[in-house]
């Protein structure tokens, strides 16, 4: 069986760097931490970003520098006075899954046999289950070892975009419009484009490199709230808490259960369907928390389920009035197509990169966020490219060498494209 070829002689030069520096981000424990206040959420993920700098530095980047807003910033002028182009990815990791010890296996030229993840015989990549994994044996297959997550999701793309911004400082004469970088933290938490100083930034249009599937370019984003709900109950000892105790726990519980059961959930939908999603419950008689997430494309029906939620809880309420509910509602992100569809040629450009590289450019909606949501919001329309990683925020995580490869030859390929007349 042959290996699997590259899709570009750019991409198969750019390999070598792009999983080196890929084995070497992902052995660095980044992992967010949910409902923290301190910035960013754990200390640990500086460590990669503090990395970053001195690797920047090393290629000749002088004023790669650690900012005020926690996130790495670096610039690389143009050989033209083209727009100017941002390229961003995220260095933490999910904190519902541990990124502690990782220690990273290249499965190469894969064989198309299941892949059995040495440190938890449970875990298996089986391609009957996998499409996407199907279709790629002959591809060097980089894989945790079962018991951590890979963490693809992001270091794919910094190791792209890294490699991408080396291969550009060795090759003077290709042209290429001024390019700023910037790696953020806890994109994972919601938090990454907070504190980002968009003017010293001084991109006019971005791409952040934090997507999935070869050749894919993610122009629209769910909109996002999450919801606190915490049920204040009344505790008394169980052995004299007849006619008096409150049970927070299981007035929790009644509101969990009524959710729909067979539609709006996560569970349940697909493409641009929206839900609303129990993801934590906490606490004890005295007082429960339920946090939800709550998503959709649409605005209007964003707005709808998150009045659901509120609904359901105040019925909780209204069943046992000695209770106290409250709901807390937190906007999240914006789906940013109206944002990116103000200016069509940033989808243009990115699709012609992907074209350039040997690839079909695949248009694709996300039911996910990404700091691109935030910063489209803010005036810089920020699309989200693939990385070539799959099955994120799972031990089961992997990304095909080939595929990442593809993806910092479209880097490449795009701030190109952008340096060419419109
Ligand atoms: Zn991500």
């Amino acid at each position: 069986m042959a290996r699997a070829p590259f899709a570009s002689p750019l991409a198969e030069e750019l390999a070598g760097d792009v999983l080196e520096r890929f084995l070497r981000y992902v052995r660095i424990d980044t992992q967010a931490a949910a409902r923290e206040i301190s910035r960013p959420s754990t200390e640990k993920q500086l460590e990669l970003s503090r990395l970053l700098v001195e690797e920047l530095r090393e290629l000749g980047l002088a004023d790669a520098e650690l900012n005020e807003g926690s996130a790495v910033f670096v610039g690389l002028p143009g050989t033209n006075g083209a727009p100017v182009v941002g390229l961003i990815a995220h260095v933490d990791t999910t904190p519902d899954v541990t990124g502690a010890g990782v220690s990273p296996l290249v499965h190469e030229d894969w064989d198309g046999a299941p892949i059995e993840l040495p440190g938890d015989s449970r875990q298996v990549l089986d391609p009957d289950r996998l499409p996407e994994l199907a279709a790629r044996v002959g591809h060097d297959i980089v894989t945790s070892d079962g018991t951590t997550l890979l963490g693809a999701d992001d270091k794919a793309g910094i190791a792209e975009i890294m490699a991408a911004v080396a291969y550009l400082v060795r090759h003077p004469e290709v042209p290429r419009a001024p390019v700023r970088v910037a790696f953020t933290v806890d994109e994972e938490v919601g938090r990454g484009a907070e504190d980002f100083d968009l003017e010293a930034f001084g991109a006019d249009v971005a791409y952040t490199l934090d997507g999935s599937g070869l050749g894919e370019l993610e122009v629209e984003t769910f909109s996002a709230k999450s919801l606190r709900v915490t049920i204040h109950g009344l505790s008394v000892h169980p052995g004299t808490a007849k006619g008096k105790l409150v049970n927070a726990v299981k007035l929790a519980a009644e509101l969990v259960e009524s959710l729909p059961a067979d539609r709006l959930s996560p569970e349940t939908t697909e493409g641009r369907e929206g839900y609303v999603h129990p993801h934590r419950i906490s606490g004890n008689a005295e007082e429960a928390i339920v946090d939800f997430i709550v998503r959709d494309h649409d605005d209007v029906l964003l707005e709808e389920h998150a009045e659901l939620v509120r609904a359901l809880a105040m019925q909780v309420n209204e069943r046992e009035p000695r209770a106290h509910v409250e709901i807390e509602v937190r906007d999240s992100y914006r789906n940013m197509r109206p944002y990116i569809e103000e200016n069509p040629r940033v989808v243009e450009a990115a699709l012609e990169a992907i074209r350039r590289v040997g690839i079909e450019p695949k248009l694709a909606i996300t039911r996910g966020g990404t700091d691109g949501a935030v910063l489209s919001a803010h005036g810089l329309p920020t699309p989200n490219l693939f990385t070539g990683g799959q099955e994120y925020h799972s031990v089961r995580e992997w990304a095909s060498v080939q595929d990442m490869a593809a993806a910092a030859a479209t880097i490449v390929e795009l701030v190109g494209v952008w340096s060419e007349p419109a």
